[in-house]
């Protein structure tokens, strides 16, 4: 690391959002770094500018293009506050010898309650029941049929950090069998029956999708697999829109096809005001706010400010995303 420099190196955050850049000052203070935010609103000639003399870049949607990242010739590391990384050039920062990490596990725990949150909504009728009861209703229970959750089945679309925490969570309900469709999983996680997607449709009462969205799981849930669900089944995505054809669920939820669903993610974000799925009172919607609570706002602050310290101290990111073969020397302000 250059010690050498009088004002210690240059860390540039690129968003604004956070209010300070405390938590991330105080991760990379031992390294005598100046965490500096530089909002740039999304504009990639702001981007260009701001990165200039930044030893490290702290980013989550602009725009960080080859343009920006040949303007910071001392760069070592480009991190992303969160997942997707798709507004980074990761093939040319990775020919610079930048390091492009993200932080995928900072909201796991808020992700697997919001799922519950959304499950209990839809099967307890939480938000209709709220209306009717402002309306004046009172003890119109059977006028809404709800169906007891213990004892059923759920299945889980994709077990990694955020399938596996919401089935730790939802074995308090007692449910009676856990199915789990998940390409990747050699052998069945504890208490889980393995099957494919067609078994888990036919026979789950509850499915919460939680894999990612590519292009071997876009639509998922698509019109065939959403006809062999059971009548009282209840979809929960909290994972992404794209994951569900919609309007084949759309049709399935005003027919009553199924009994609901429970829904932060959508195939275009934000849906607006018009969506079709919002005029059906048995589908529950957030936006988008799964991953979010003050503790993980600061978690995501933390590991992304940690993946810098790493890199100024000479190791690999924990989270490295744009991988290449050989490692390259430390760019001239950290040597
Ligand atoms: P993870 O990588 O730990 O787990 C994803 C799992 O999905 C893996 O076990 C993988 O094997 C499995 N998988 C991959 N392709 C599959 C397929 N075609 N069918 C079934 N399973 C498949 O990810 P995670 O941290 O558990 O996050 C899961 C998803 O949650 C993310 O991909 C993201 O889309 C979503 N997410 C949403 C929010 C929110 O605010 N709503 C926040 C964070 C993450």
């Amino acid at each position: 690391m250059n010690t050498s420099h009088s004002k210690g190196p240059l860390v540039v955050v690129l968003d604004e959002g956070y209010g300070d850049t405390k938590i991330e000052q105080a991760v990379l203070q031992a390294y005598g770094a100046r965490v500096v935010e530089r909002p740039c609103h999304g504009d990639a000639a702001e981007v260009r500018r701001a990165v200039a003399g930044a030893a490290a870049v702290l980013v989550r949607e602009s725009p960080v293009n080859a343009e920006a990242i040949a303007n910071m010739p001392d760069c070592n590391a480009i991190v992303r506050y969160g997942v997707g990384v798709d507004n980074i050039d990761r093939t040319f920062a990775a020919s610079r010898g930048i390091y492009v990490a993200n932080v995928p596990d900072y909201g796991v725990e808020e992700v697997s309650d919001h799922a519950l949150a959304l499950l209990f909504a839809v099967a307890r009728r939480v938000v209709s029941r709220d209306r009717a009861v402002r309306d004046g209703a009172w003890n119109i229970a059977r006028s809404e049929p709800m169906h007891r959750l213990a004892g059923g089945t759920v299945g889980l679309i994709g077990y990694g950090r955020i399938g596996h925490a919401f089935h730790r969570k939802a074995r308090a309900l007692g449910y009676s069998r856990t199915l789990v469709h998940d390409p990747y999983l050699r052998e069945p996680p504890e208490g889980v029956e393995l099957v494919d997607v067609d078994l888990l449709c036919r026979q789950a009462d509850v499915i919460s999708l939680h894999a990612p969205l590519t292009e071997s799981s876009r639509h998922i849930l698509d019109e065939e697999r959403i006809s062999l669900m059971k009548p009282t089944a209840i979809v929960i995505n909290t994972s992404r829109g794209g994951l569900i054809d919609t309007t084949a669920l759309q049709r399935a939820l005003s027919s009553g096809r199924i009994f609901g669903a429970g829904l932060d993610v959508f195939e275009q974000e934000p849906p607006g005001p018009a969506h079709p799925l919002f005029t059906l009172s048995n589908v529950v919607v957030s936006d988008h706010t799964g991953w979010y609570s003050e503790e993980s706002v600061r978690d995501l602050r933390r590991k992304a400010a940690e993946e810098i310290a790493r890199v100024f101290s000479g190791d690999v990111p924990r989270n490295w995303v744009n991988r290449w073969e050989r490692q390259p020397v430390l760019n001239p302000s950290m040597t």
